[in-house]
């Protein structure tokens, strides 16, 4: 088992969570399905919840911390959030409040020896983030439930070994789609969702910049398919470096995805 991963828990509209993996440090990136869900998919990978070292949350909508109460309930691990999400959670769950750990918004902190740089997402939640993780050299980055890419955050995510990026819904199955107006607006504005097509020219910028992978997360069951998404970002990719393009499928990922030097290797053989 490579020690340097990217492990898709879940995916989508309906809950998302990811592992991420770097020699030992584990961090879970919310906790958007039952926590049942969680361990289950852990111990494909023979982890248990006190291998993890830290939570980090973007955001507080309920396919983000479906998972949260019971965790806080359960594990140890030091959970992690912004304080716009810390306390519109806290809101909603009175009985856990004071159990996140607050970070300012831009500002960095560590998790053993990973470091931890949040940004800013345009999303129409309190105060939601997404995240560069630094270990040895390597730079994975995280942004979905956004609108668009601002530019802070396209500087912080370029030059990234590893991003998980959202492809969140194609513009015109989301326009022909069962969803009522205000919402078709609300995912299609500036701080609703990623598109397949805007996810695909900010993907080229990010190859450009030395991305070897790329994770295509958050499809809309609804108005998108996997294929299609992936289909729109390798169009736009045609001519550049190398890149593999996966997609987070809604359920967890088959295997781990490996960064670093696992992925030179498996490249190379
Ligand atoms: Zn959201
Ligand atoms: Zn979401």
């Amino acid at each position: 088992m490579a020690e340097n991963y990217y492990y898709s828990i879940a995916s989508g509209s309906s809950g998302n969570c990811g592992l991420y993996m770097a020699d030992g440090t584990a961090i879970l990136i919310d906790l958007g399905v039952s926590l049942r869900r969680i361990t289950t998919a852990l111990k494909a990978l023979s982890l248990t919840l006190e291998d993890i070292s830290a939570v980090v949350l973007t955001h507080e909508h309920i396919d983000h911390v479906k998972g949260l109460p019971m965790f806080l309930k359960k594990a140890k691990a030091p959970v992690f959030a912004t304080r716009g999400t810390a306390e519109a959670f806290e809101e909603k769950n009175p009985e856990y409040a004071d159990r996140l750990n607050i970070f300012d918004s831009g500002e960095r902190f560590w998790v053993r020896d990973v470091d931890v740089v949040p940004f800013p997402t345009p999303h129409d939640a309190a105060e939601s983030t997404g995240y560069i993780f630094e270990h040895g050299g390597s730079r994975f980055g995280f942004a979905t439930d956004l609108g668009f890419v601002p530019r802070d955050a396209a500087e912080l995510l370029r030059g990234c070994e590893m991003v998980v990026l959202e492809s969140n819904h194609d513009p015109h199955m989301l326009q022909a789609g069962p969803y009522p107006y205000s919402l078709k607006m609300r995912v299609a504005g500036p701080s609703g969702h990623l598109s397949n097509p805007d996810c695909a020219v900010f993907a080229a910028d990010l190859v450009k910049s030395g991305t070897r992978t790329l994770v295509l997360a958050h499809l809309s069951e609804k108005n998108n398919m996997p294929e299609l998404a992936r289909q729109q970002t390798l169009s736009a990719l045609r001519g550049l470096p190398a890149c593999e393009v996966l997609v987070a499928p809604k359920e967890h990922m088959e295997h781990p995805v490996s960064f670093g030097e696992e992925k030179l290797c498996s490249l190379s053989g």
